[in-house]
């Protein structure tokens, strides 16, 4: 709500609302969708969704990279742990449902699974501990497959392998776009995301879909501008690529760190929690780093896993079909202590959050 910004940002905000109505009173229905979960989480905590005007929807895509991770790799990682490999993994993946149980299921049977505040302290353990075997379960976007790639490249201990599932933004919004029933007209693209990746891989979206996409940040400003910039190039019949994060982003992203993604990782098709699989979306190890791959070193891979478990609605949240509360199961049957779907337990989970601020109302 404008009156939680601070009186600068309100008296900004209430201006650009202004302007969004302004614009959006020259069209019919506008849906325009964001792909990450800092995002939902700005939109929701703020209530700027009763800020827009009935005809401007903004819904929530693919944007928590521990959702769309398929049951498949959670099942692998528990695998791994119930054979006596030590798991290190983000504090988020924990209670992700695999198949048949979580990574935390597992632990209470007894595995060893260690939270680490990021790859370099699952290097830290292994050096430590070198009577046992680790394995890093590499989750996450663009921004942080950088920090699994340096890793590699510095030659982590060879008691250390990585279970590397990172998956790569554009070519989920690709397939969004192409869903002619979710009926889009323009994208808010991922901040963080973009320092990476640049502005460069969205070019597509404009060019050859027509779509308005801006990059934006993360404060309410920042989201209320892009959908202003989005309703502006609706209103010109001038779909176009912007950057709003401008303070972060710049148009070639972090060069480095591309530089490092394609020396470690090679892009692959591969399947994704709730979308299926999407073509080259997906970093695998290249072949000279398959050592460090700990699918090959253990001889673990699971070919299908469940995805979606009874009554549970993810694969229609994930895309933004439907909202949490649509879910019959939300804060019934599924909830932040006991979740049903992956999309309940990452802070960056579209229902997750539903639920932390439907707590604090
Ligand atoms: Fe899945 Fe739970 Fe969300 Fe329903 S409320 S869609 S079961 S995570």
């Amino acid at each position: 709500m404008v009156e939680s910004l601070r009186f600068r940002d309100a008296t900004l905000a209430k201006r650009v609302v202004e302007k969004i109505r302004r614009f959006a009173s020259k069209q019919e229905t506008v849906k325009i969708c964001h792909v990450c979960g800092t995002h939902e989480w700005t939109i929701t905590h703020f209530g700027l969704r009763s800020l827009l005007p009935s005809n401007v929807e903004v819904i929530a895509g693919p944007g928590c990279p521990v959702c769309i991770v398929p049951a498949s790799e959670f099942d692998e990682a528990i695998q791994l742990a119930l054979k006596g490999k030590v798991v290190a993994c983000f504090g988020d993946v924990l209670r992700v449902p695999g198949s048949k149980m979580s990574l935390l299921d597992a632990k209470a049977e007894g595995a060893d699974v260690r939270v680490v505040y990021g790859v370099g302290d699952a290097v830290k353990m292994a050096r430590r501990e070198k009577d046992k075997e680790f394995v890093f379960f590499a989750v996450g976007f663009e921004t942080t497959a950088p920090s699994t790639a340096v890793e590699i490249v510095k030659k982590p201990p060879e008691n250390l392998s990585f279970l590397v599932c990172h998956r790569l933004i554009p070519p989920a919004m690709k397939v969004l776009v192409e869903m002619k029933d979710l009926s889009l007209n323009g994208f808010v693209a991922p901040g963080h995301v973009s320092t990476i990746i640049g502005v460069k891989p969205y070019r597509v979206f404009p060019e050859v879909y027509g779509m308005p996409t801006v990059v934006a940040g993360f404060e309410p400003l920042d989201v209320l501008f892009g959908v202003y910039m989005i309703l502006k190039q609706l209103s010109e019949g001038k779909p176009r690529l912007e950057n709003e994060y401008v303070r972060a982003v710049r148009q070639e992203g972090n060069v480095k760190a591309q530089e490092l993604m394609k020396k470690i990782f090679e892009v692959v098709d591969d399947n994704w929690r709730g979308l299926g699989v999407i073509p080259s979306s997906t970093f695998k190890l290249r072949k000279e780093y398959e050592t460090f791959d700990a699918q090959l070193k253990h001889g673990v891979k699971v070919e299908e896993g469940v995805d979606i478990q009874p009554g549970c609605k993810c694969h229609l949240v994930i895309i933004g079909k439907i909202k949490p509360t649509e879910c019959p199961l939300f804060m019934k049957a599924c909830t932040p202590q006991k979740p049903v779907g992956a999309c309940m337990v990452s802070n960056e989970g579209t229902c997750r959050i539903w639920t932390k601020v439907s707590q604090q109302i």
